[in-house]
């Protein structure tokens, strides 16, 4: 069977749950409006067998598991990971601590508590990297203490980047403003992540869904991405997610100086609160008590979007079947493959996270290396690609690069 790249990763699956409400709030909480999948505490469900069929199916190797709302625990995805330990691994948030925020049993969140269990969960080494969620925006300081300001969270981002160092994992950035529950609407979440990777040179930063969709206020939303992407690739310690953009995106992205090795593909796989649909058929968000905007600007490019259903009349909030993401996925990759190399995109599917995420690959050999039209200047730095321990099947040796290579300054002209 064709696959669409030697070794393929999803570096952004939630197959801990189906998104219903923990015990038996279900009903109360839909009467009142306020379910959302979101803001209250998740009923776990192991989705695992669905997930295996649907990575044998398209040639998914691999994928990262990653804990966001509350209730999937950082255990609940070790359970899966250790069931299937050559197709899974995890990372880690602070799930406990924000559970028991929803619930209220603590009404006095400091920092620390987050950062403890996250390091705590680090220390065991079964955990792959931080996220999705870096601890600290609203459900922690909703209705009792202030929000941060920009000065504040740039100092708590520099506590998890720390972290992320000291344990040599990357850390997931998903700050931008999502029904004003998950974000911040303080600031603008690129200006946040430029100052968070300068500050901390050394910290591997996940960009969440790689500016999918542009900010809804913004003037113009392929100048905004162009800014954003621009910015990104000023940064090799920032990377981002590729898995629900579409060809503009990765159009902009490389246009503005952004690298295969500096992208991966994933984008929320699981039964999340979205869907995948055309453009004009439901076109506009109503504006609600959680503050959606009524704007579809970001439509006018792209001709397939997926967006939380709680967004749009006439979609059930959880989508009662599992929307197919990586068929989607894929053919958005199978139509940039038209000028896209397959080596480059041999990293965005897999060996990009191959290397940040330490994962075993089958051979040795199948991702570019020495290739300064595909790394820019810091090319050196990407040989090998992939560490010999890491592969399963190494060879005896590996393949050097030619001396003149370095001496007669090769590449220059
Ligand atoms: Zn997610």
């Amino acid at each position: 069977m064709r696959s669409i790249a030697r070794f393929v990763v999803d570096t952004h699956s939630h197959i801990s749950t189906l998104y219903q409400p923990k015990g038996d709030k279900s009903e109360q909480l839909r009467k009142e409006g306020k379910w959302d999948g979101m803001a209250h505490e998740v009923e776990a469900f192991d989705n695992s067998a669905l997930a295996l069929y649907d990575m044998d199916r398209y040639g998914v190797d691999m994928a990262i598991l990653l804990p966001s709302m509350t209730g999937t625990y950082n255990e609940t995805q070790l359970k899966i990971v250790r069931k299937h330990p050559d197709r899974f691994r995890a990372c880690c948030s602070d799930q406990m601590t924000a559970t028991k925020v929803v619930r209220g049993e603590i009404t006095d969140w400091k920092l620390q508590m987050s950062l403890d269990e996250i390091e705590a969960a680090l220390k065991t080494g079964d955990f792959v990297g931080i996220g999705e969620f870096v601890p600290g925006l609203n459900i922690y300081r909703y209705g009792y203490m202030p929000m941060p300001d920009f000065d504040q969270r740039v100092e708590e981002w520099d506590a998890f980047c720390e972290l992320a160092v000291k344990y040599d994992v990357p850390v997931h950035f998903h700050e931008f403003n999502m029904f004003f529950r998950l974000g911040n609407p303080k600031w603008h979440h690129a200006k946040l992540l430029e100052t968070v990777a300068s500050r901390n040179p050394k910290a591997k930063i996940i960009f969440n869904h790689g500016y999918k969709d542009p900010d809804l206020n913004c003037k113009d939303p392929l100048e905004s991405m162009k800014e954003v992407y621009t910015m990104v690739a000023a940064h090799p310690n920032v990377y981002m997610e590729t898995g629900g953009w579409c060809e503009k995106n990765f159009e902009i992205a490389f246009d503005s100086g952004v690298r295969a090795c500096n992208l991966m593909w994933g984008h929320d796989y699981g039964n999340v609160p979205q869907h995948i649909y055309r453009k004009n058929i439901l076109d506009y968000r109503y504006d609600s008590k959680i503050g959606i905007m009524t704007d579809a600007r970001v439509f006018e490019y792209r001709k397939t979007d997926s967006q939380f259903g709680s967004g749009y009349k006439g979609l059930p909030t959880i989508p009662t079947y599992q929307p197919d993401f990586y068929g989607w996925g894929m053919r958005t990759i199978d139509r940039v493959g038209e000028w896209l190399t397959q080596d480059e995109i041999n990293l965005i599917m897999g060996g990009t996270a191959a290397r940040l995420y330490k994962l075993p690959v089958p051979q040795p050999r199948m991702f570019p290396e020495a290739r300064p039209d595909i790394f820019g200047e810091n090319w050196r730095d990407m040989y090998p690609l992939i560490p010999d321990e890491q592969i399963q099947n190494p060879d005896p040796f590996r393949i050097p690069i030619e001396k003149k290579f370095f001496d007669d300054d090769f590449t220059s002209d």
